[in-house]
């Protein structure tokens, strides 16, 4: 396997590997990672779809990509997807799949004409003192340690940042920066997370500095990413052929592991209750996704918190990824992402209004109407100075393809769930769905004489607690995750979140759609290369965009003596061109 970038490859058709119609694969979990990688076996691979099984614990596919419930007892979403252009390979796989919307289209084309008619940005990105305009503006208000620590992370080795924290290389300053609150909120770190991971975030969206602020580099999909994404793949994988077993939980999968070789030759499971499984050869191909960041993600109601449940359960995908692991040390170290759930964890509220009151609300801050079927808040709001940290958003409306028109869809999330609210004084992992709703009642500015009735007949609020959701941002080295096919396997690759493609930065749907890719490219050496992480942290143009929008666009003095150089290169010219000098 390789990577590519450019026209050139990026429409080359790989010609069929030998021997594919020996092989068959098997895809442990029904997330996007493994949904991705049984489209890539039959587009670039040329494997029949009928060879294909999908082994899934649940009863539905799409893993952390969900999107369910219905109009009475509200709708529920774990997480809502920020999307860019730059997603190479999960772009790369979507405009082969047909879109269910537009006839005629593929899922691409359905997602760039959308995002063509109706560019998001959002007209308030944070609120303060219960709905005010929080006044952030474009500013980043860094100063310049805080600059140069940032350029320090960027220059730093990989290895250098193994097992720190954020905290551990960037100080007060940068934390206090509008800077941190836009980028934590954005992408949920927090201060004790892996430095590593956020230097590899600083680089890989290098080109998304100058829309953090407004969110104007940011894409979304029509419905919730169920319907938008999943349904559309798992609709086409069916129609080639593709078998998914639900309602199978893998325990283990078995290796013959010698020292020039290491071979998956069993996947245990207990499907429907009963222990089963399957024996493979070397021409049986096995994908697992190992760990994952919705595993006991648990729903409470209106009336009921969300339990938190840390426990590491059999046949989950950690105690899977842990039988694995004990095979070989090249499969990886799950006790490094699983075992520190209070470092991990963090909650979101899927809220269903029913009252017409509360969009009026939204509509002050969002500054957009909420029912045009147009981008609403244009990404997340943040509340400066929520206790919870609490973040929401209303995505383009209707949100569902079955919600009434009267309802409007919120997801809400908090990133500090164990701290009193300013409202309700209990931490949101003690909050019934009603006590959430009041807490963001109260910072959407509702007089506080009408909150309690408006939360307990106004909405339907669902709050769904994710012990592991952030469990990839936790401090790690470069091994902790194994790499994608581990050095010496034959037939097995891990895909997803906790497979270890040095490149690009995870939480991400790209993420899971490449490590599927560059798992399938390497397994039947697909003679395509897999698309390269784009490069914009190598593109000076880009850099010196950034530049000016880390200083909050204030200009570079060029010292007299470099003027004349400066004036007679063409670096002089850019940075003339984009605003630094
Ligand atoms: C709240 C939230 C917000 C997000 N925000 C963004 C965003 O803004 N932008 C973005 O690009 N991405 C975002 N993501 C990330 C993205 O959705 C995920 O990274 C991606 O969907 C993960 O897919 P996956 O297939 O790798 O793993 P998963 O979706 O976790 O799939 C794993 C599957 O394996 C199954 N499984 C587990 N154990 C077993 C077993 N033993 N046997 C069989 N099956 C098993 C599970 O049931 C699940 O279906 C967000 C995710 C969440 C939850």
């Amino acid at each position: 396997m390789y990577y590519s970038k450019g026209n050139y490859e990026a429409f080359a058709r790989p010609r069929k590997p030998a021997n594919i119609e020996a092989k068959s694969a098997y895809l442990v979990g029904g997330g996007l990672a493994s949904l991705a990688a049984a489209a890539f076996l039959i587009r670039d691979g040329h494997m029949a779809g009928d060879r294909i099984t999908i082994l899934e614990a649940s009863a539905i596919s799409g893993g952390a990509l969900d999107g369910a419930g219905d109009a009475e007892t509200g709708w529920l979403i774990r997480g809502g997807r920020e999307m860019e252009d730059h997603f190479e390979c999960l772009w790369d796989l979507y405009r082969s799949i047909p879109s269910l919307e537009v006839e005629g289209a593929s899922v691409l084309d359905e997602f760039y004409w959308l995002n063509k008619d109706d560019p998001n940005h959002s007209l308030q990105r944070a609120t303060i003192e219960r709905g005010q305009d929080a006044k952030t503006g474009m500013d980043f208000t860094l100063t310049s340690k805080a600059r140069r620590e940032i350029i320090e992370l960027v220059l730093a080795l990989p290895e250098q940042l193994y097992d720190k924290r954020i905290n551990e290389v960037l100080g007060k300053d940068f934390f206090d920066s509008n800077f941190w609150l836009y980028w934590r909120t954005m992408f949920a770190f927090e201060e004790w997370h892996s430095a590593l991971e956020m230097k590899l975030y600083v680089q890989r969206f290098i080109h998304h500095i100058n829309g953090l602020p407004d969110f104007s580099t940011l894409k979304f999909t029509r419905y919730n990413q169920y319907e938008s994404l999943v349904l559309p793949l798992i609709t086409w994988l069916r129609q080639q052929g593709v078998k998914v077993q639900f309602d199978t939980q893998v325990m283990n999968v078995v290796f013959d592991i010698a020292s020039d070789h290491k071979v998956a030759n069993r996947i245990e499971w207990i499907h429907d209750g009963q222990q089963g499984g399957v024996d493979v050869t070397e021409d049986d191909l096995v994908f697992v996704t190992n760990g994952s960041l919705v595993e006991n993600s648990q729903w409470g109601d209106h009336h009921t918190p969300a339990k938190f449940d840390p426990i590491v359960h059999d046949g989950g995908s950690w105690h899977l990824w842990r039988n694995i692991a004990a095979q070989d040390p090249t499969f990886g170290r799950p006790d490094k992402f699983c075992a520190r759930p209070e470092e991990s964890q963090w909650a979101s509220a899927s809220i269903t209004t029913l009252d017409a009151r509360i969009p009026a609300y939204i509509e002050k801050i969002a500054k957009r109407p909420t029912r045009t079927g147009n981008v609403v808040t244009g990404g997340i709001v943040s509340v400066r100075d929520s206790s919870w940290l609490l973040s929401w958003t209303v995505n383009r409306q209707p949100h569902f393809k079955q919600q009434p028109p009267e309802q409007t869809v919120v997801w809400f999330y908090a990133l500090f769930t164990d701290r009193p609210g300013d409202y309700v004084k209990k931490p949101m992992r003690d909050c019934t769905g009603e006590e959430i709703t009041k807490e963001w009642l109260f910072h959407l500015g509702v007089p506080v004489d009408e909150i309690d009735q408006l939360a307990a007949e106004g909405a339907i609020t669902r709050p769904c607690m994710m012990p592991f959701i952030t469990a990839f941002f936790l401090t790690r080295n470069g091994t902790d995750r194994p790499k994608v096919v581990p050095d010496g396997v034959k037939n097995f690759a891990f895909i997803g979140q906790f497979a270890e493609s040095t490149r690009d930065c995870i939480f991400t749907t790209e993420y899971s759609v490449r490590t599927g890719m560059e798992a399938v490219y390497q397994l039947l050496n697909i003679e395509r290369g897999v698309p390269e992480v784009f490069g914009s942290i190598y593109d000076v143009r880009e850099l010196i965009k950034s530049a000016v929008f880390l200083r909050d666009r204030e200009k570079l003095q060029v010292p007299f003596f470099a003027k004349r150089w400066v004036e007679k290169t063409i670096i002089g010219r850019l940075l003339e061109e984009y605003g630094l000098i």
